[in-house]
């Protein structure tokens, strides 16, 4: 089964081909990414009207080279997968038209991906991971806790009640005047600082329920950042170190909070999985492999192409939608919000 997966949702024109063998194993053999951080970085974050036109410039070769890096024809596919949101719309319209004017002349079925379903499920792609595990998605526009107990099938934990993690990072780097996207700017000028000089805060820690808020954190740091201008090297580097480990605090005390829940909504958990953006970030990394080893878990996070936007995780998710027989046809909406987790209170616990 060969599948291609094309991702439009955002900042990454993607485009790959996943292949299931006779043997059932998943195999990536093609995963093109055209990143516009080019285009956007003078204006320190993504421009709409910008990506969508980048995307229809670009997705057509794109889709010719994940087909030619793979040695395939459109005709010897057996499905067509597209993000079809959740992201900014001008981008969502030009993959889905593209994945359906395809599907419709090739003859191939359709099969419209939820993005963030797609990161969450990356990482059966890449370990082969069964049902049901806990999954962090954190990403520059998502920071969710999520019990993944099958296809279809998320209950949300808990959530950020304002920034995403990659978000904080992204307005981190901005305000420290480091490039875009921040998180591996911050990340790397964290190497070289002091993470202790600086007394930041750890919003929600010991707080009853999953949920995450960054805002705080951010507003702290700048208020630091100001007080202590002009900013050398150095300063640059201790702030980052110190908001980098504050992060890594909350998110494992958070992680820990939704260990806790993760039995009474889906029972015990094969692995802690980490995706999104964020999951690239090797504190955090290192911090959570500590963390689920304690839990008797494996961590399991997917490589650093695999963790951004990428074309492979769709057609992954196509795959496993397909396998279902779940398709869609050509009416299929672009959904610029689709919430793919159920919240906690639709499901069992009065507790959301
Ligand atoms: P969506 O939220 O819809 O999935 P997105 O494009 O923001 O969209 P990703 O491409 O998965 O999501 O992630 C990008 C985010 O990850 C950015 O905010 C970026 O700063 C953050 N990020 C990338 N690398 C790192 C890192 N090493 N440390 C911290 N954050 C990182
Ligand atoms: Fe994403
Ligand atoms: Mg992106």
């Amino acid at each position: 089964m060969n599948v291609l997966g094309i991702e439009t949702t955002c900042d990454e024109t993607a485009a790959a081909i996943v292949a299931v063998e006779e043997d059932g194993r998943a195999v990536i053999r093609s995963n093109e990414v055209l990143s516009q951080i080019a285009e956007h970085a003078a204006y320190g974050g993504v421009v709409p009207e910008i990506a969508a036109r980048a995307h229809v410039e670009v997705l057509d070769r794109l889709v010719a080279r994940a087909l030619d890096t793979a040695s395939l024809r459109l005709a010897d596919l057996d499905g067509i997968a597209v993000a079809a949101g959740p992201g900014l719309i001008g981008g969502v319209l030009v993959g889905l038209v593209t994945g359906k004017t395809l599907a419709l002349v090739a003859r191939k079925p359709l099969v419209a991906v939820n993005h963030l379903e797609a990161h969450a499920l990356t990482a059966r792609l890449t370990d082969g991971l069964a049902f049901p595990y806990l999954l962090l998605l954190a990403s520059g526009g998502h920071t969710q806790l999520v019990a993944v107990k099958g296809v279809g099938d998320y209950v949300r934990l808990g959530g950020t009640i304002d920034d995403a993690i990659g978000e904080a990072f992204d307005k981190v780097a901005k305000l420290l005047g480091l490039g875009y996207p921040g998180g591996p700017e911050v990340e790397r000028a964290a190497e070289s600082g002091d993470p202790e000089r600086f007394a930041l805060p750890r919003p929600m820690l010991g707080r009853r329920e999953p949920n995450f808020s960054l805002s705080g954190l951010k507003t702290a740091l700048r208020i630091e950042a100001e007080r202590i201008a002009p900013l050398t090297n150095q300063d640059v580097a201790d702030l980052c170190a110190g908001f980098q480990a504050a992060v890594v605090d909350v998110v494992v005390d958070r992680v820990r909070v939704a260990l806790r829940d993760f039995g009474g909504v889906a029972g015990h958990p094969t692995a802690l999985v980490a995706a999104g953006g964020v999951a690239a970030n090797g504190a955090l990394r290192r911090a959570l492999t500590h963390q689920a080893g304690e839990a008797g878990l494996p961590l399991v996070a997917p490589p650093l192409p695999l963790c951004g936007d990428n074309g492979a995780m769709i057609a992954w998710a196509g795959i496993e939608r397909l396998r279902l027989g779940l398709t869609d046809d050509i009416t299929a909406p672009a959904r610029p919000r689709w919430p793919f987790a159920q919240a906690r209170s639709d499901a069992q616990s009065p507790a959301a």
